[in-house]
């Protein structure tokens, strides 16, 4: 039996992918890498929607968002985060490390971001220099109101827009430049299909500007002087090469038949899988749903933590429980990345098994048919 990783990061690589990782080692002081990393650069843009540079830092997602707080930001700076989950949290603790005076916007857990509220608060704090949120917050599987809330804070001449766009960018439309958004940072092992290891940020012309006086400390994670490195095409420090190689191939896959194209997919895969889950009593978590990962409320009785572990050792597919205060309630299924029509199926129908392993009497064969008639559109 196949095994299936449909978690929302670490995803599937696809063949092409893996084969270029396995190529003997290549010196990044080569003609032929920085050849490489010059076609990766612009990639990236095309998929950043961007004219500024995109940066490719070699730390996992977290790393780019660290690099976010410290490249803009001074020790005292008033910035607002908004906390919707796990990954909220982690942009108020990257700022109160960096003493950064952060202020937590709270939404309920599962439920999309209110702009009105982040106007409101910026009128009532004017010095806010910036707004920290997620796109999608992947702990609750909600896809929050970016192009509204971009709208409200483009507004304000002194005050960024970043947003960690880990499990958004290259599965959601997010034009940086047309949206105005000032700092956009993804990962490698979520969108675009690549092993956990690899981090990409790029800022706007407002952010540059900021870049200048931020006085956050910071040695590796200096975005002015990699981006100075990128110009004579290397990087600040060693080049994880193979990544980027794997990187360029991916790259190619993503902007093939071009992005929308490309994007429109996972809509498609996620409401497939939403709607035969639902048919499987499941309940969608999230109010506003994200293409990038669903969250399904187990039935009653059932423990989503069992329902995850059956899954995994009986039918070889690893799908992701909740956090926190979702633990045992939730189960989280990515649909990003390397995801095929193939996956959705065997997903439903194995969560239809495990149901029914478990005792429950699931309508299996007419989730499967929802399935079908909303993935042959
Ligand atoms: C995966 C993820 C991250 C980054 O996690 P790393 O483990 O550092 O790669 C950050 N934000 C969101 C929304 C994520 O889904």
């Amino acid at each position: 039996m196949n095994y299936r990783l449909l978690t929302p990061g670490p995803v599937q690589i696809p063949d092409s992918v893996l084969r270029e990782l396995s190529q003997p080692m290549l010196h990044h002081r080569t003609p032929e890498f920085e050849q490489i990393l010059k076609e990766v650069l612009e990639k990236l843009k095309r998929v950043f929607q961007t004219q500024q540079p995109v940066m490719i830092l070699p730390t996992t997602g977290s790393g780019a968002m660290e690099a976010a707080v410290v490249n803009v930001l001074s020790p005292g700076d008033e910035a607002l985060v908004v906390v919707s989950g796990k990954f909220g949290e982690r942009w108020k603790e990257i700022c109160d490390v960096y003493g950064i005076k952060a202020t937590a916007l709270e939404v309920e857990w599962g439920q999309a971001l209110d702009p009105e509220r982040v106007l409101r608060f910026l009128e009532q704090n004017p010095k806010t220099k910036a707004v920290f949120t997620q796109v999608c917050e992947t702990s609750t599987a909600v896809l929050h109101p970016i192009e509204e809330l971009s709208k409200i804070v483009s507004r304000f001449p002194k005050t960024l827009l970043a947003v960690d766009a880990i499990t958004a960018l290259g599965v959601i439309d997010l034009p940086m430049d047309q949206w105005k958004i000032d700092i956009v940072v993804a990962g490698s092992q979520k969108a675009f299909m690549l092993p956990t290891g690899l981090s990409f940020i790029s800022l706007s012309q407002k952010a540059w500007e900021l870049n200048k006086t931020a006085r956050c400390p910071r040695y590796y994670l200096d975005v002015a002087k990699e981006r100075k490195a990128n110009t004579a095409q290397q990087t600040y420090f060693s080049s994880p090469v193979s990544m980027i190689r794997a990187l360029n191939v991916a790259l190619d896959i993503m902007l093939q038949d071009g992005l929308p194209h490309y994007i429109r997919r996972f809509e498609k895969l996620s409401h497939a899988l939403r709607e035969a889950a639902k048919v499987l009593e499941f309940e969608i978590y999230a109010k506003a749903p994200s293409p990038s990962v669903t969250a399904l409320l187990t039935p009653p009785g059932i423990d989503s933590e069992k329902l995850r572990g059956h899954l995994e050792s009986k039918y070889r597919i690893t799908v992701m429980g909740g956090q926190d205060k979702l633990k045992g309630k939730i189960l989280r299924i990515g649909t990003l990345g390397y995801i095929r029509e193939d996956d959705i199926r065997a997903v439903i129908e194995a969560l239809g098994a495990s149901l029914e392993d478990m005792g429950m009497n699931p309508k299996t064969e007419q989730a499967l048919k929802t399935c079908e008639q909303l993935l042959g559109k």
